[in-house]
């Protein structure tokens, strides 16, 4: 059997992955993450990693749905030449351009745009949802069209 993901300690979206819990009665692995609303809940591991789930569910349908969509805007070809389209390491988000900023016991989340080589800082947000946002007025404002 493969060995499952390691994902403690990795964030989803929402989600910070606390530890593994028990398989689910379809043997698939199991995680207990702490949403940024405080609330606990129980994700499959696959449905962190490709952000199907990425909150306890009080994520509004509409906000998920901008997710994928920014999560797909990565690989689409048009835009990407200007700027990388790899998360770095240090990207614990999952989303290109927020990286995750912690004050004191706070999480925060930052927005940031590379442009040809200038890193522009989009500002720091209470919500991945707001980082997202300020991220993609940054595509629009800063990368230039042809
Ligand atoms: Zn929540």
């Amino acid at each position: 059997m493969a060995k499952p993901l390691e994902l403690t300690g990795r964030v989803f979206g929402h989600l910070t992955v606390i530890k593994r819990v028990e398989n689910n009665k379809h043997g698939r692995t199991m995680w207990l993450c702490q949403c940024d609303c405080t609330k606990y809940t129980t994700v499959e591991g696959a449905k962190l990693v490709n952000h199907t789930t990425i909150s306890c569910g009080h994520v509004h349908k509409g906000l998920k749905a901008a997710f994928k969509a920014q999560q797909e805007k990565r690989i689409d070809g048009v835009q990407t030449y200007l700027y990388s389209g790899k998360l770095t390491p240090s990207n614990k988000t999952g989303v290109k351009g927020v990286s995750l900023v912690k004050y004191k016991d706070t999480v925060r989340f930052r927005a940031q745009i590379t442009v040809r080589g200038i890193r522009h800082d989009l500002g720091t947000y209470d919500r991945i949802t707001e980082a997202m946002e300020a991220r993609r007025k940054g595509e629009e404002e800063l990368i230039p069209r042809e």
